[in-house]
């Protein structure tokens, strides 16, 4: 562990630990961003006796962010900004982050605790293939890598023929970026006859993407390496909130750091523990851009509170299932592009890549085609079985279009998996 004491504090120092630091984070509010601190019903430190008090605060909107572009809801005062990092802003302006000296430590810290969970220790040697830049990605691995002491190959993305090379010959032991960029690295070393298993590769820590459990499967099969799923955001400072441990019972998240809670999406109201519902923040120890309960989208669950095998302590959550405005509606029918790609992957012959296309046409209306790249094995009834899969699942017949591998465009960056091109009202 890269801060035992830390990791395994009792829940109670725990509790206690967190109402003090969101005491603090309503502080500094209060003392730098008058409209913030009016958003949060002017609630001062004093008004939070217990944790739970935290439920009579309003929610901070995605929406609420991108408006206050770029530092309406920073909470700076007299403490200069080192750094920005900022999201895509591909539906809209971007949400800009900025961190003080204290936010690029605090990055550091919680990211060098991830990677100590993944096994990652000053003898390792990490390939970094998450972009540096205004994305958090490489630098936050960076640091955190740094922090360990291990060696750094800072790649960044792209360029798989060359990253193949590197982790051959500068002999790298651990892979990390976003989740879908190791099939890149697959078809690439499928190509050129590059074999992972002769490399000295043994884990991936991945995220930032959803990546369902078979795609993890099938990415730890053919890089013979060990992934570790890493959560965070942009808006929460970069990825670093949490990670799932050896024991793979969960993410742990950093919580003395980010303050968690499962709300339900439509009324807003605290879920009990196990049940599903979407993630809400509270960073406790940003200063930049303070988070107070900011509804992510997230869809998970608390899955326990209880110490893990690891003997950490920190509440642990479900992998994230999908963001609920990933949802696609279809026909009426609602669905997540993950629980197509776990039926997808189940099916024989199918390869990593595939898209969910809702298209219109004149004469029978909007349908729902599945692109799935496939090998023959395929081709021996896998069609019927997935087109019955999909009906059992849904209820819908999907249309599916084989193609051969390598025939569905592949992204620069996240990976697309739906393409909606129906026209008409609603869409
Ligand atoms: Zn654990």
């Amino acid at each position: 562990m890269f801060q035992p004491v830390e990791e395994m504090r009792g829940r109670e120092a725990l509790e206690a630990l967190q109402l003090e630091r969101l005491r603090q984070t309503v502080a500094r509010i209060a003392a730098r961003n008058p409209d913030y601190h009016r958003h949060l019903g002017k609630v001062a430190p004093a008004d939070l006796g217990r944790l739970d008090d935290l439920r009579g605060l309003p929610f901070l909107t995605k929406e609420r962010l991108r408006d206050a572009y770029p530092y309406d809801l920073a909470c700076l005062g007299s403490d200069p900004v080192l750094r920005v990092h900022m999201s895509s802003g591909s539906t809209g302006a971007p949400i800009v982050n900025p961190y003080t000296a204290a936010d690029v430590q605090q990055w550091r810290e919680v990211m060098a605790r991830s990677l100590a969970t993944a096994g990652v220790t000053a003898r390792d040697v990490i390939s970094i293939t998450a972009s540096f830049g205004l994305f958090t990605g490489g630098f936050g691995f960076h640091y955190g890598a740094e922090a360990i002491g291990a060696m750094v190959i800072p790649v960044g993305a792209g360029r798989t023929l060359l990253q193949l090379q590197l982790i051959r010959d500068l002999q790298a032991t651990i892979l990390v970026g976003i989740a879908t960029y190791p099939l890149r690295l697959i078809e690439v070393a499928r190509q050129e006859g590059f074999d992972f298993r002769q490399t000295r590769l043994r884990v991936a820590i991945l995220g930032s993407e959803m990546w369902s459990d078979e795609l993890r499967a099938r990415i730890e099969e053919a890089m013979g390496v060990r992934t570790y799923d890493l959560i965070g955001m942009t808006e929460t400072g970069g990825p670093g909130m949490g990670i799932d441990c050896a024991a793979r019972d969960g993410i742990h998240v950093w919580d003395d750091h980010y303050l968690v809670e499962i709300v339900d999406p439509e009324t807003g109201s605290v879920r009990p523990d196990g049940k599903l519902g979407e993630l809400v923040v509270t960073t406790l120890t940003r200063q930049g851009l303070p988070l107070v309960r900011y509804r992510t989208r997230d869809l998970t669950r608390i899955r326990s509170r209880e110490r893990c095998a690891c003997a950490r302590t920190g509440v642990r959550i479900d992998r994230l299932q999908g963001r609920s405005d990933d949802m696609v509606i279809f026909k009426g029918v609602n669905f997540y592009p993950r629980q197509i790609e776990q039926i997808l992957l189940r099916q024989k012959g199918v390869d990593h890549e595939y898209q969910i296309v809702l298209e219109t046409e004149a004469t029978r209306g909007d349908r729902l085609v599945l692109c799935v790249e496939a090998s023959a094995e395929f081709d021996r009834g896998g069609e019927e079985r997935l087109g019955q899969e999909v009906h059992d699942f849904l209820g819908l017949t999907p249309e599916i279009r084989r193609l051969a591998v390598g025939e569905i465009p592949r992204a620069q960056g996240k990976a697309v998996r739906v393409v909606d091109r129906r026209v008409g009202l609603g869409h």
